[in-house]
C-alpha cells in the first residue's frame, strides 16, 4: 500500500499515479470516464474552477480579517497558472506590489523572473503568491495575527492549485507554512511536506539582491526543485 511520504518525496507523477491506484482499488474510473467523455464535460468542469477562483479572489478583494485592510491600496491574490507544478509563496506585498495589485512586481520580482528562468520556467508557468494579501505598512513583518487571518485564502489557493511542488521564499513564508521557527539555513537543508506536497525553502529574492553572494546556494535550491519536477 501506498503512503503519503511516498507520494511527497517523488511529486506529481507518483500523485497521479496514487491517485489512479486508490481510485482502482475502490473500483472507480474517474479520470477514464472523464477522458471518453465528449469535450463539453471537461469545459464544464474547468468553467466550475473558473467560477470558484473569481469567487474567491472577490472574496479576498473584500477583506477586512484584519487592520491590513484600513491602509492597503488594494489586496494582492497572487498570478500566475492555475494549474502550475510549481507555486512559489513569499512574505508579503511591497510597495510595488500594492500599487500594481500582483506579487513580486518590483527589484526582488525581477530577480525571481530570472531564477525561474535559470530552471526553465516563464513567470506565466508557475503560480506566484504571499503569506498576506495586503502589505504591512513600511513593509514591515507580518503579525502573527495577520498571517492567521490571511492563512485560509492562501489554503484554498494551494486546494485548488494542488501544485507538485512549493517554494517557500525567505524565513516567514517558511515559519508561517511549516509552523516553525527554525533558522533558514536549517530549513534549507532538507525538503519538507506541506500536506502532502514537496516543500523547499529558500532566500527571498530581497535577501539575495542585499547578499548577492547568497545566489550560489540559492542556485543549489531551484537545482532541487527543478529535480523534484
Ligand atoms: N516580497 C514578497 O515577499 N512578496 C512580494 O510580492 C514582493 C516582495
Amino acid at each position: 500500500m501506498m503512503t503519503s511520504s511516498d507520494n511527497s518525496q517523488t511529486g506529481c507523477m507518483l500523485a497521479e499515479d496514487v491517485r489512479r491506484y486508490y481510485l482502482d482499488t475502490m473500483g472507480i474510473q474517474v479520470w477514464q470516464s472523464l477522458e471518453q467523455q465528449d469535450d463539453g464535460v471537461e469545459t464544464e468542469v474547468s468553467e466550475n474552477r473558473e467560477v470558484i477562483w473569481q469567487q474567491l479572489e472577490q472574496a479576498v478583494s473584500n477583506c477586512t480579517k484584519c487592520d491590513l485592510h484600513t491602509s492597503r491600496t488594494q489586496t494582492v491574490f497572487g498570478v500566475g497558472n492555475k494549474n502550475a507544478d510549481l507555486l512559489i509563496i513569499g512574505e508579503a506585498p511591497g510597495r510595488d506590489e500594492d500599487v500594481q495589485g500582483e506579487p513580486f512586481v518590483g527589484r526582488a520580482g525581477q530577480l525571481l523572473n530570472a531564477m525561474l528562468a535559470a530552471i526553465g520556467f516563464q513567470r506565466d508557468q508557475v503560480y506566484i503568491a504571499n503569506i498576506l494579501k495586503c502589505r504591512p505598512p513600511d513593509n514591515r513583518d507580518p503579525k502573527p495575527e495577520e498571517a492567521v487571518a490571511c492563512s485560509s485564502w492562501l489554503q484554498q489557493q494551494i486546494e485548488l492549485i494542488q501544485p507538485c511542488v512549493i517554494l517557500a521564499l525567505g524565513r516567514i513564508a517558511a515559519h508561517k507554512l511549516l509552523n516553525t521557527d527554525q533558522s533558514l539555513a536549517a530549513l534549507r537543508s532538507k525538503q519538507h511536506d506541506y500536506a502532502g506536497i514537496p516543500l523547499i525553502v529558500s532566500y527571498h529574492p530581497a535577501y539575495l539582491l542585499r547578499k548577492p553572494i547568497e545566489k550560489r546556494k540559492s542556485w543549489q535550491d531551484l537545482k532541487r526543485i527543478k529535480n523534484l519536477l
